[in-house]
């Protein structure tokens, strides 16, 4: 075994016996406890669990991008030159990629490209009965994003994301938590308008969820909304965003009521994002009692940010 594998593995040990609350804590924390006796890491800032599970889960990749890179170093007998092994331990001897912050003018900038492309996509069959793709809108500065499942029949005679009936019933919800439209990005997962009977885009009552194709070819673009705009928390709407964003099959009943960790598989974020499953607000307009528990739901994503109801 070349001496750059076995430094490797030697890595590997001491990255894996860490514990996440280790790499959490911040750089000051860490270069004061080389100075002061031995401080007690219940002096370290607490984290919360999802916190530490998305270091995890990044520490998960980036062990299973370092091993691919010694094996396959390994089968090929490399020689250990310099620029070899540097390839190969950077995922795990090096800090986390940061990436740039970006302003919102830069942000807004790349935006409107990943719109562009959604306007000409045909990944998907969607394209083909769209009257206009849905690329969403709103702040590019966002700290909460509303994600639904797909644009219904206003949306797609107007390309622009909740506008009918429910679109009406979201805008209240926002206010309700002491938001505007503008202050928050409104998108859906998949960017054309799914339908029952596509060869009549006309007919009223035609929507449909995307399937489970469309959804994975079209999340290619929410994704890279969300890192672009990088908020902070998610509310989706309805149980077929909550399932695919949070990566879990159980029903929206189960998923309701508790901060999940978001889950992308193209990109990977800089940063945990939280993510909260309520009712779509068409399905609250066919069951108002429902209404009670997205309220709910809906404060407990307030108290997160801090947020007021506003005086009647
Ligand atoms: S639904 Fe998404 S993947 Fe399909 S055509 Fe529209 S933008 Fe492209």
């Amino acid at each position: 075994m070349k001496d750059s594998v076995r430094a490797l593995a030697a890595e590997f040990k001491q990255f894996l016996s860490t514990r996440e609350e280790d790499d959490l804590m911040p750089a000051a924390y860490t270069q004061a406890a080389a100075h002061v006796s031995a401080p007690s890491k219940a002096d370290a800032p607490a984290q919360d669990h999802l916190t530490i599970e998305f270091v995890r889960e990044k520490k998960k990749k980036a062990v299973s991008a370092a091993t691919s890179a010694v094996v396959s170093a390994t089968q090929n007998n490399a020689p250990a030159g310099a620029a070899n092994a540097q390839e190969i331990s950077l995922p795990i001897s090096q800090p986390m990629p940061q990436e740039k912050s970006m302003s919102a003018a830069e942000k807004q900038a790349l935006l409107d490209e990943i719109a562009e492309e959604i306007k000409s996509c045909k990944r998907c069959p969607l394209c083909k009965t769209r009257l206009n793709a849905v690329p969403g809108e709103g702040n590019p500065n966002a700290t909460l994003m509303f994600i639904g499942e797909g644009p219904g029949f206003d949306e797609d005679h107007q390309g622009r994301p909740f506008i009918g009936r429910a679109g009406q019933l979201l805008d209240k919800m926002i206010a309700a938590m002491g938001l505007k439209r503008e202050d928050v990005f409104i998108g859906n997962i998949a960017k054309c308008h799914p339908m029952v009977n596509p060869e009549n885009p006309e007919a009223h009552g035609n929507d449909r969820a995307p399937n489970a194709v469309e959804i994975a070819v079209c999340r290619k673009f929410i994704e890279r909304q969300i890192a672009a705009i990088s908020p902070k928390y998610i509310v989706a709407l309805g149980g077929v965003a909550a399932k695919a964003l949070i990566s879990d099959t159980k029903s929206l009943g189960a998923l309701r009521g508790k901060f999940h960790l978001l889950h992308l598989d193209s990109v990977e974020l800089k940063a945990p994002v939280k993510i909260l499953a309520t009712y779509h607000p068409a399905a609250l307009l066919r069951n108002p009692n429902w209404k009670k528990d997205a309220w709910a739901d809906l404060q407990m994503v307030m108290a997160e940010m801090g947020l007021q109801r506003p005086q009647a």
